[in-house]
């Protein structure tokens, strides 16, 4: 599990001007759905990415999804002490609507968590020793 500490190690404190951040043009071929024509996200998201978002086209599963509900976003974690991995523009967040926080699973479906998990990413929908975030998947490590 990725965590802020590791983070702030390898990009510095979390802020707008970091240099591991920059604003990728997603490419055409994946604007489909809710999936935005451009990220601002850190350039370690730009790879997983492509390819949970490839595999959420070719497996149809982009059809489960509504809303796009954020990546870069600097804040403290809900309820917590410590930075979100928001703050660094590793995590993306989809449907947050109908994904409240301590719900295990929410309303996401299996194919679009298979879609980040074999992509190198980690769902909070299945989070051991946390609360439940099924809007929320972070980079399992940088
Ligand atoms: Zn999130």
């Amino acid at each position: 599990m990725l965590t802020a500490a590791q983070c702030l190690a390898k990009y510095g404190p979390p802020s707008d001007k970091n240099r591991c951040m920059v604003l990728w043009d997603v490419p055409a071929s994946l604007e489909i759905g809710i999936i935005p024509k451009r990220l601002y996200c850190n350039r370690d998201l730009i790879e997983p990415a492509t390819a949970a978002f490839t595999k959420l086209i070719q497996t149809g599963a982009i059809r489960d999804l509504l809303t796009f509900d954020g990546c870069f976003n600097i804040r403290k974690k809900r309820g917590g002490a410590t930075w979100s991995l928001h703050s660094w523009g590793v995590a993306l967040d989809f449907d947050a609507f109908r994904n409240r926080m301590g719900v295990p699973n929410g309303a996401m479906t299996h194919r679009v968590a298979e879609c980040f998990t074999s992509s190198g990413f980690d769902w909070g929908g299945m989070w051991k020793g946390r609360t439940y975030d099924p809007q929320h998947f972070e980079l399992a490590k940088i």
